[in-house]
Parts: C-alpha cells; structure tokens; sequence
C-alpha cells in the first residue's frame, strides 16, 4: 500500500501548492548525499540515510541515520518493506558498486521507486599524461621500476602496490589500511577537500612521480590531478567499475526538482 501524505506547501508566493511526502532511503557515504538529505528533509520529506559503518567518525547527514550493512539485497528488500521505503536515492560513490547492484536488485518487482546520483566522472585536459587502467593491480602493473606514488584509492586492494618492492610513495585514505604497511611506504590519514596550495606542497616535499587515483570526480578530491598537470607528472587513472542502469542524475539540484512538487509522483 502507498503512504502518500500530503503536506501543505510552506511557500507563501503559491499557497495553493501542496507537495508530496515521501519516505526516502538515501544510500550515502559521500559530499552529495549528505546535500541530498538535507535538502530532502528541507522539502519535507521522512529520510534515512545509510551508511556502511565504514568509517569511524563519519559526517552525519541530517535526518535520520541508520549504520551497516543491510545483509545484501535480500536484506536490503526486507529493510524496504518493513520501513515502508517509497524511494531509494543510490548516492553512493561512483566505486561503491555492488551496494548499487544491491539497490537495483532490492527494487526489482515492488514499488519503490530508484534513482542514482552519480557524480560527473573526470576527463583529462589535452596537456594532462593520463594512462586509464580498469583495476589498482593493472595501476601496479603499469608504473616504472623504482617509482615514488602517491596512491590516493582509499584503503582497499593496496597490496598490489606492497607486493612490488621496488615501488614506494604515499598512499592518502580516512581510515588506516588492514593490511601491513612495508618499508618505503606513508600513510597519510587525512579526509577530503584536498586543497591546490596543500596538495603542491605534499607533491614538492615528497616528489612523487607518478600519481594513482580512481576517477572519482567531483571538486573535493580533484586538487591533486591540477598539481599533477602542473608539474608534468603522470597520472594513472582507474576507471570507474559498471553499475546497474537506473534513471541517474549528475546534478544534486536536477534530482530534487524530479522528485518535484504537486503531485508529481516520480
Ligand atoms: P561496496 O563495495 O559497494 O559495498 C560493500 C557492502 O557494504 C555492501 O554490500 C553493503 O553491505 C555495505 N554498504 C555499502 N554502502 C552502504 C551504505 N551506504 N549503507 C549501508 N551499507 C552499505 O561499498 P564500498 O566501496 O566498500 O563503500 C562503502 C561506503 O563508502 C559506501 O557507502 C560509499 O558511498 C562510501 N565510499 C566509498 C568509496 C570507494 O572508493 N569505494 C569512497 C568514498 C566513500 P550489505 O551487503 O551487508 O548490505
């Protein structure tokens, strides 16, 4: 059964405007889905957001917040059901690819509703030396010999770089990698936006010669690939894994407005 509950629309310029209330699951962990929350329960909506549990002290959206796992997408169809969920916003991070495949299995056959929010990927300019790879082990494979990295790819799948004793650098993550850390190698715990002045000064104490990074995209993160061009330095770039077809957005502002007011129920 739908639970559309229609609340009186605040706006004093057009009173006769009510708009639809939903109960909306929010898949997080990034910038834009905690934009999303809150611009979500700004316009009246019943969000919960979720995050993995993944990071220890994570920025909180507003709204309600659940943490962990849902136990795959049979867990997460049941967690659906017994919240009464209407839509699923799947803002997680371009990498967060079978928590997608989750989402999109979950839906499947009920009446909730999915979009996705994907942040726009990252294209190199004419004068950036950008090598694509589909893997960190591909991005391991294909640097030099005796090659100082800066690895900024999260906490996951390192020993590909651990494995080739010739390799050494610094590898930037919020939280600390499970894996032992060899000689040659710093881990730098630190959290986005990654600032032009900070990053050049890390590039010109460390000199690095190659940077790794997954095509993220978005502006928090993109710092280091600017530095990079800056001083010539190669960039080996994975490519962003594939994840389910769903109606998607690149603009939080275009996702808000589809979910629209009076009457339009998605
Ligand atoms: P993943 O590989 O796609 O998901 C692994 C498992 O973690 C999922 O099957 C699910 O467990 C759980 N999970 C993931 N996202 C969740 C969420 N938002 N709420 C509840 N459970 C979630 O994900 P990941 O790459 O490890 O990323 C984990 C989280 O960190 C994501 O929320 C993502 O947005 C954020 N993040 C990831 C990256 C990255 O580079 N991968 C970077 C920045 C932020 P169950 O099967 O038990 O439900």
């Amino acid at each position: 059964m739908s639970l559309w509950l229609i609340a009186p629309e605040k706006s004093l310029a057009m009173p006769s405007l009510r708009r639809i209330v939903k109960k909306i699951l929010v898949l997080g962990g990034t910038t834009e889905a905690r934009e999303i929350a809150a611009q979500l329960v700004a316009a009246g909506h019943v969000v919960t957001s979720s995050l993995a549990g993944v990071t220890r002290n994570p920025l909180l959206p507003v709204g309600k917040v659940r943490i962990g796992g849902f136990g795959g997408s049979d867990g997460l169809r049941a967690y659906l059901q017994h919240e009464t969920i209407e839509l699923v916003v799947d803002a997680t991070h371009p990498f967060a690819a079978q928590m997608s495949h989750n989402a999109s299995l979950a839906v499947q056959n009920s009446h909730v509703q999915l979009l996705r929010f994907e942040r726009p990927a990252w294209h190199p300019m004419p004068d950036e030396h950008w090598t694509m790879v589909n893997s960190l082990a591909d991005a391991a494979r294909d640097v030099p010999t005796g090659a100082k990295l800066f690895v900024t790819s999260g906490r996951k799948g390192l020993a590909c770089f651990f494995d080739r004793a010739d390799l050494s650098g610094v590898m930037r993550m919020v939280e600390p990698p499970t894996e032992r850390v060899p000689p040659g190698w710093r881990i730098l715990l630190d959290r986005p936006p990654h600032r032009f002045a900070e990053e050049l000064a890390l590039f010109q104490a460390e000199g690095f010669s190659h940077v790794i990074s997954k095509n993220a995209g978005g502006v928090a993160t993109r710092a280091k690939l600017d530095v990079a061009r800056k001083l010539g330095l190669a960039v080996v770039m994975v490519q962003r894994p594939c994840k389910p077809p769903c109606e998607s957005f690149s603009d939080v502002k275009a996702l808000i407005l589809r979910l629209g007011t009076s009457g339009d129920n998605g």
